[in-house]
């Protein structure tokens, strides 16, 4: 029993040095992602639910990886909050997708979420001012995604930001809402112009009283508000009905398209997919 639990401890402490190694060789890939072409944009399509029109796309960072192959956000946006790589991500993601919207031919918008790191850059609104300048794109046209979370630290000077983002002129959502800490009191302390209602209340509005009560108050406040809503993560037809009947205005999900990449200057018809 003895030999066996030294056993255990060597082949813990190895494992230990080995996700220290592993970190380490990630971030390092991570940091030669942005130059060597690796780190990708997808675009998942937003959709005006009344009209069925595409109305613009939520871009979405991937990790083209050689070896691990696609690597999802969840896998590498943490380690890059953590090294604080974020800012310098955020904004290559700012950048791919103002430069994306501004070659499109129609008026669709493009959103990008924003790290807290970012919140706290004071190279953030610079960097979206000359994102915007040399793309020439309309500022009304980019929407900024923040999480609630991000507002709970540092408030006043994260209302700042906001504020500073909105006289440039770009549109500030508030995504992910209801899963976090006290989302009543942001949004009244800052005029979002849209609330992103988090999946796992669309998930069952279809076949729960309760997610459906939820739905319908968080779309009353909104517009009483004067904000628009989007529905994340619908997957079914019969979600996507129950939605109309609470007066959602936009909704994103895989009943109408997974995030694909896009090539530039072309808008390809989004990969509606069957459920
Ligand atoms: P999010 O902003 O809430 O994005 C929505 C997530 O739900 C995306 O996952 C999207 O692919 C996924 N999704 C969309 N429709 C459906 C659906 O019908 N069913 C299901 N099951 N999932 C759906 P993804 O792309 O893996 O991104 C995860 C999170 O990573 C994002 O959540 C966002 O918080 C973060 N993220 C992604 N790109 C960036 C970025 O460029 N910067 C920052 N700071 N965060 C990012
Ligand atoms: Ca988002
Ligand atoms: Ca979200
Ligand atoms: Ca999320």
């Amino acid at each position: 029993a003895k030999e066996s639990g030294r056993n255990r401890i060597t082949h813990f402490e190895n494992g230990m040095y080995a996700a220290a190694e592993e970190r380490r060789r990630l971030e390092h890939e991570l940091i030669e992602s942005l130059g060597n072409g690796q780190m990708k944009v997808y675009y998942q399509p937003v959709i005006n639910l009344k009209t069925q029109d595409e109305v613009g796309y939520e871009a979405l960072v991937r990790w083209e990886h050689p070896e691990l192959g696609l690597v999802m956000p969840d896998k590498f946006i943490p380690l890059a909050e953590e090294t604080g790589l974020i800012v310098q991500l955020g904004e290559w993601v700012i950048r791919n997708a103002v430069d994306e919207a501004a070659s499109w031919s129609n008026q669709h918008m493009v959103a990008v979420n924003l790290s807290p790191a970012q919140m706290r850059s004071a190279n953030l609104i610079p960097s979206v001012v000359n994102a915007l300048a040399s793309s020439g794109l309309d500022p009304a046209r980019l929407e900024l995604e923040i999480t609630e979370n991000i507002l709970m630290h540092d408030s006043d000077s994260n209302l700042r930001t906001l504020h500073s983002l909105r006289a440039i002129g770009v549109r500030v959502s508030l995504d992910d809402f209801g899963t976090g800490y006290s989302s009543l009191n942001y949004l009244r302390a800052f005029p979002f112009d849209k609330i992103k209602i988090d999946r796992c209340f669309v998930s069952d509005v279809d076949s729960r009283d309760e997610s459906r009560a939820i739905v319908r108050s968080v779309i009353d406040l909104a517009r009483s508000l004067g904000m628009q809503t989007t529905a994340e993560g619908v997957e079914r037809e019969s979600q996507a009905q129950q939605l109309i009947t609470e007066g959602c205005d936009q909704v994103q999900g895989y009943l109408y398209g997974k995030a694909a990449p896009l090539k530039s200057g072309q808008l390809q018809p989004s990969d509606r997919v069957i459920v």
